[in-house]
């Protein structure tokens, strides 16, 4: 077992992390080119604020699931952890910590608070629920989230996120390197299934077609995982006979997703500069995210703010806001008789509380199931599935154990409450950490994306 160094659990091994080499002064370097505006002029207002104005009312913690999920353990609560960082830079970056030191609460840092918090930036799912329970809007996730920042200047960073993450997907355009061939066979697979179910219609599935309305990207795990939300898209994009196209790494990178929002802004910039260049090529009117909650954020929100406009010559939605298009002009016939079975909807962070969409896809699943119970509490206030984070990916050493124990357990609860046996989510990330529930807990609950569901309940 290797060393412990915040909690009994551990997200990065040894040899990330490095616990015996000296790297504070490193890391006061990178903390301080974090404070500076050319640096990171998109975060570095919230982010002071949310180091300055606490007030250590501690509402913040009771909205915090991983906080909550651990039997209210102090280490858990969002702002303890966030003090760890907060300490170190009233000591360094304040006057009234270099002059009153402790009294002020600034804190000299040491190599074990370098290693303790690496661990720590790593028990934060960044779901932002702590930020609509803080009476002054301070955001003890995005402080977690720039001490990840600060910690990947050093190199510390889980290989699920870079290695096997960004890396791979600038690489082999997907981060799980799915070969151009598999991804053709999983297609021609894809419409071989849906033409053997739907006698007599023709499926067309187009790869990587120039100019088409929309391009649906795709994170590259539900080709793997879970090829019936491809099959989906495929067969709702068929019904709406409209023009759309996926993509494949012959014209760059496939996979939706963006790793780097977990840990830092550079690498999160490589991977937009990359699907820019799929963009340009493809030139859509429209690129349509398809089920992934960060890949909207990073696409649909953030870059906005750091890429010009003249950059980005298209709109970008969520595929849920295009199949709520399709439903509110007629183009889809649902029987909902078709889904019985009862079904609950899990809103997914980046979705819901960072991306506002809330009744598209409960419109959606009302017209295509017959029994839709909500989970409480939902919308804004749902808990987050614990895959947030990056975490969804990182199963190491014992950290498997940290996700179900702690935030994993109260998402079991709400989840059972509601007596559904079908649990639908619109983020790949989300499928993963519920995939992991339901065996680690031995659920008998199906977990499912949203477009199987509508095309499950299309009339022909
Ligand atoms: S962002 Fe989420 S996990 Fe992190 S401290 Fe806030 S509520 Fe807790
Ligand atoms: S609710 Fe806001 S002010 Fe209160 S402890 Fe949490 S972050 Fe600080």
């Amino acid at each position: 077992m290797m060393e412990k160094l915040f909690d009994e659990y551990r997200g990065l091994s040894d040899k990330k992390i490095r616990p015996n080499e000296p790297k504070s002064e490193q890391f006061l370097k990178a903390f301080k080119e974090l404070l500076d505006k050319k640096n990171n002029w998109a975060f570095l207002l919230p982010f002071k604020l949310s180091l300055e104005a606490c007030t250590h009312c501690g509402t913040c913690a009771e909205a915090c699931p991983v906080y909550i999920g651990s039997g209210r353990e102090k280490i858990y609560s969002p702002v303890y952890r966030a003090d760890m960082l907060r300490r170190i830079y009233k000591k360094y970056f304040t006057l009234s910590g270099r002059i009153f030191g402790r009294l002020v609460g600034a804190k000299e840092i040491t190599e074990r608070d370098v290693n303790a918090l690496a661990e720590a930036a790593y028990r934060c799912t960044i779901c932002r629920r702590c930020a609509l329970a803080c009476p002054f809007g301070l955001d003890n996730g995005l402080i977690m989230r720039e001490a990840r920042k600060i910690l990947a200047e050093l190199g510390i960073v889980p290989d699920e996120l870079k290695e096997e993450g960004v890396e791979n997907q600038i690489t082999y355009g997907s981060a799980p390197k799915i070969p151009y061939e598999a991804l053709m066979n999983i297609l021609d697979f894809v419409k071989s299934e849906i033409e053997e179910n739907r006698k007599n219609v023709n499926i067309e599935v187009p790869v990587d077609k120039v100019g088409a309305k929309y391009l649906i990207i795709n994170n590259a795990g539900d080709y793997l995982s879970f090829l019936d939300t491809i099959r989906g898209i495929v067969e709702i994009m068929n019904y709406v006979n409209e023009d759309w196209t996926f993509n494949s790494q012959n014209t760059g990178v496939f996979d939706n997703v963006n790793y780097g929002l977990f840990y830092s802004d550079k690498d999160m910039i490589r991977v937009i500069r990359a699907h820019l260049e799929t963009f340009k090529k493809l030139k859509p009117e429209y690129v349509v995210v398809g089920e992934c909650g960060h890949a909207y954020d990073v696409l649909g929100h953030l870059m906005k703010d750091l890429i010009p406009a003249e950059e980005r010559p298209f709109k970008v939605i969520h595929i849920v806001e295009l199949y709520d298009k399709f439903l509110r002009e007629g183009k889809l016939k649902l029987d909902k008789d078709k889904n019985s079975a009862p079904v609950t909807f899990h809103d997914s962070c980046k979705i819901g509380r960072c991306g506002g969409i809330y009744d598209e896809p409960r419109r959606l699943i009302a017209a295509s199931c017959r029994d839709f119970r909500e989970m409480y509490p939902n919308r804004e206030y749902n808990y987050c599935c614990g895959g947030g984070g990056g975490f969804a990916l990182m199963s190491k050493y014992n950290f498997l154990d940290f996700r179900m124990k702690t935030y994993g357990k109260l998402k079991v609860q709400q989840i059972k409450d509601t007596g559904a046996s079908t649990l639908i989510t619109i983020c790949a990330n989300c499928k993963r950490q519920f995939l992991d529930m339901v065996s680690y807990y031995n659920l008998n609950t199906t977990v499912s994306g949203l477009s199987e569901i509508i095309a499950n309940a299309l009339v022909y």
